[in-house]
């Protein structure tokens, strides 16, 4: 059953100190207890020691500690983990834990689904049920940052907000939940090892510049061609390929960091030489550096990989033209971990 009491990790700090004074307790008490929820995760009341028994009780009985729950992992052969996290209203939503030889990377959920519409993504098929609160994208990172501890024996070093759902369009509770893993009252992960990425939402692109934030900025933009990209996109009718660009514009001249494509090649669909010079133009607006990622299939026959020669013509132009090109392989594909195959198959 759900709670009808608040959640104390909607609070702030100020408010906590607060309802501590409003006892007749020390402010101070507050500052204790926002360190227990923020700085060692705690998930309930009696885990903080170093509050007293009928405080203990008091908070309990004023608040819930609404925390996930990992439901079940699933460990792929190359290291890769996918954690089934379930929500304290019995939502699921899927987080992955990607090791490589020096990091450890969490891959994590911001809604519940997605609210667009890629038609080669298997999330989009959820479609959104509802956003995620901050502490519930932070309780994904703490509990990816404690396996890497168990199985890998170090530390979380990065996140992407790669998992399911669309970051923009949950924007005040992933800066929320940002602010509480790079904080060092929180995780005191550095902003450089977080990054967003986003389909493009070109007004929330803008928000982030003004609001400052010093994270990375990924963008899906699979076809620099608008007809192309509306297709296998089709919210992108509305966020237009013309304003992603100058909000990207934008960043750039805030921020003055260059911007990551994400871009998958399709047969048949981007992999000819009137997509790679549309995508040159785009890449040369911004300083930018380019993700070739892999396509990982969601059993949909539109959408097949291209061959590595069209994959190679992308690389060569890329390079010709310097600029950064990476190509990612898909790790976690036979647990279904992979981009764009979080769907809740179990
Ligand atoms: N909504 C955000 C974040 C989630 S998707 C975004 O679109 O960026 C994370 C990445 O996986 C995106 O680059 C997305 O385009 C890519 N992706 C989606 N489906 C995929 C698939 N089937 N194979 C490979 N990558 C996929």
């Amino acid at each position: 059953m759900i709670s009808k009491k608040k959640d104390i990790r909607a609070l702030s700090k100020k408010e906590i100190r607060d309802f501590f004074e409003g006892i007749g307790d020390k402010a101070y008490r507050g500052n204790q207890v926002y360190e227990w929820l923020w700085t060692k995760g705690a998930h309930h009341f009696e885990d903080m020691t170093n509050i007293s028994k009928d405080k203990r009780i008091l908070l309990q009985e004023h608040f819930v500690i609404n925390h996930i729950e990992v439901d079940s992992i699933q460990k792929s052969k190359d290291g890769t983990i996918k954690n089934a996290v379930k929500l304290h209203d019995g939502l699921i939503v899927e987080s992955v834990l990607i090791p490589t030889k020096t990091r450890t990377t969490a891959c994590v959920s911001s809604q519940v689904g997605c609210s667009l519409d890629c038609k080669f993504c298997a999330t989009a098929r959820l479609k959104k049920m509802r956003n995620l609160n901050p502490d519930e994208i932070f309780d994904q990172v703490m509990a990816i940052d404690k396996e890497s501890r168990l199985y890998h024996s170090r530390p979380l070093s990065n996140v992407v907000f790669m998992g399911m759902g669309e970051p923009l369009m949950n924007y005040k509770n992933v800066i929320n939940a940002i602010e509480k893993i790079t904080s060092k009252e929180g995780l005191g992960m550095s902003p450089k090892r977080i990054t967003l990425s986003t389909s493009g939402v070109p007004k929330m692109i803008k928000k982030l510049a003004d609001d400052k934030v010093k994270f990375n900025l990924a963008v899906s933009l699979h076809s620099a061609i608008q007809e192309t990209r509306e297709q296998i996109m089709p919210f992108a009718d509305k966020l237009n390929l013309k304003d992603l660009l100058e909000s990207l514009i934008y960043w750039y001249t805030k921020t003055k960091r260059r911007i990551t494509y994400e871009y998958i090649i399709w047969e048949g669909i981007n992999d000819n030489d009137d997509h790679i010079d549309a995508f040159l133009r785009y890449c040369k607006k911004v300083p930018c550096k380019v993700n070739l990622i892999e396509y990982n299939s969601i059993d949909d026959d539109d959408f097949k990989q291209a061959s590595t020669k069209s994959i190679e013509a992308y690389i060569n132009a890329l390079e010709k033209n310097r600029i950064p090109v990476t190509v990612r392989r898909s790790r976690g594909k036979d647990i279904d971990a992979a981009c764009g195959q979080l769907a809740n198959k179990h």
